[in-house]
């Protein structure tokens, strides 16, 4: 069976095939194994990783292929819809946002303005009426749990109402509350690159199939091999994972101070331009739903996104949902020690409270979240509802 290392900061799930069996439960993973599920070292290929995809019909409220996502914005009558890059794959990277600009003086950028012992140099956040929160969606695109949840709260605050037609009036008053940034999805080349539209029901195999790819001779790259080659480009690669644009990069892993995407670049650059008191990106994992540790934040910020991550737990209990025990906040150690990645990036930028979210997929699979697709939106749903109360509650004062 696989025994399954929860991923720290990096956005990404990490998976260790290992025997870790006890007698008890020996007969139970046997019977996993026969059922679903090639081992370890075994090669799939594009053929076979099609022939597993499941023939139900993904519900109407999911949003889980690039196409037909331009139109759906550009209906929009009420959020205010930008292209802010262009992919390697030729695709338009969507800003959409709601609620005024509030234009504050900026005279430094951030780092210079925590220098000058005056971070509000760079924007004084609480002279805004309104926080700002920045919601990036997957930007590796088989996690297109956040592309549903950002789907249905745009559709909230255009209607009142979710994707399933449920009145969402907290949900939108929350929103009317504060300027919102959605950028529905990160990496629409990783996106356009997955078929199956949702993994629920489908094995931890066909996640790293369609997450993190295969070598040209047909194997998985899996963690942490995927990571040790990027861009991924050259004749070693077979299938292109999803967790990468067109030309191989991985935005969450991008080179921050000289970025090779476009993606990485204008998620970036929306947060220099927009100062946002919040910012989360938006992963999926295996496990139940779990706001990760920031690498790299000051232990102030960790310890207020910590908060945050308690205040999203006591809401999922109260929706009897699955939900995480908050992480402890702690400087960076090991060696080698934790990766500096977007939500790193993010808070280096713009001083945003900035981490990155890990849903559930719903696998079928040992050890995994079992949820539905309706509970995986309304996981999505609370996660946008407590950052907004959040900041609300706590002002725009850091
Ligand atoms: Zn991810």
């Amino acid at each position: 069976m696989s025994a399954m290392i929860r991923s720290s900061n990096n956005g990404d799930f990490r998976n260790f095939s290992r025997f870790r069996i006890t007698m008890k439960t020996t007969a139970l993973c046997l019977l996993v194994l026969a059922a679903a599920l090639p081992v370890r070292g075994e090669k799939l290929t594009l053929a076979e990783a099609r022939s597993r995809i499941p023939k139900h019909e993904v519900p109407a409220f999911w949003l889980g292929q690039v196409n037909g996502l331009a139109e759906r914005w550009n209906r929009l009558a009420l959020g205010k819809v930008q292209t802010i890059a262009v992919s390697p794959g030729g695709r338009p990277i969507h800003l959409i946002s709601y609620g005024e600009l509030e234009s504050l003086p900026q005279n430094a950028n951030f780092n210079s303005a925590v220098a000058a012992l005056q971070p509000s140099a760079y924007r004084d956040k609480a002279a805004r009426k309104k926080p700002v929160v920045l919601l990036v969606g997957p930007v590796h695109g088989q996690e297109v749990e956040g592309l549903t949840g950002l789907g249905n709260l745009i559709q909230i605050m255009e209607t009142g109402q979710d994707l399933r037609g449920k009145e969402q009036s907290r949900l939108l008053a929350l929103g009317r509350r504060c300027r919102l940034l959605i950028i529905p999805s990160g990496n629409p080349d990783g996106l356009a690159r997955f078929e199956p539209r949702m993994l629920h029901d489908m094995g931890l195999q066909d996640l790293e199939f369609w997450g993190q790819g295969t070598w040209s001779d047909d194997t998985f790259c899996k963690w942490p091999g995927v990571k040790r080659v990027h861009p991924m480009v050259g004749s070693r690669v077979g299938f292109l994972g999803c967790y990468f644009n067109d030309a191989g990069v991985n935005p969450m892993h991008d080179e921050f101070f000289a970025p090779m995407s476009p993606e990485a670049s204008a998620i970036l650059r929306v947060a220099r331009e927009e100062a946002p008191d919040w910012a989360v990106s938006l992963h999926s994992h295996e496990y139940n739903p779990e706001v990760l540790r920031p690498a790299y934040l000051p232990m102030e910020t960790q310890a207020e996104i910590g908060r945050l991550a308690e205040r999203y737990s006591k809401r999922l209990a109260g929706l009897s949902l699955p939900h995480t025990p908050p992480f402890k906040p702690k400087a960076e150690d090991g060696n080698p020690p934790p990766a500096f990645n977007l939500a790193s990036a993010l808070y280096h930028v713009s001083g945003a409270t900035a981490f990155t979210f890990e849903c559930p997929h719903g696998l079928r699979q040992e050890g995994a979240s079992r949820v539905t697709p309706e509970q995986i939106l309304e996981i999505q749903l609370a996660l946008y509802e407590s950052i907004m109360d959040h900041a609300l509650e706590r002002g725009n004062r850091r």
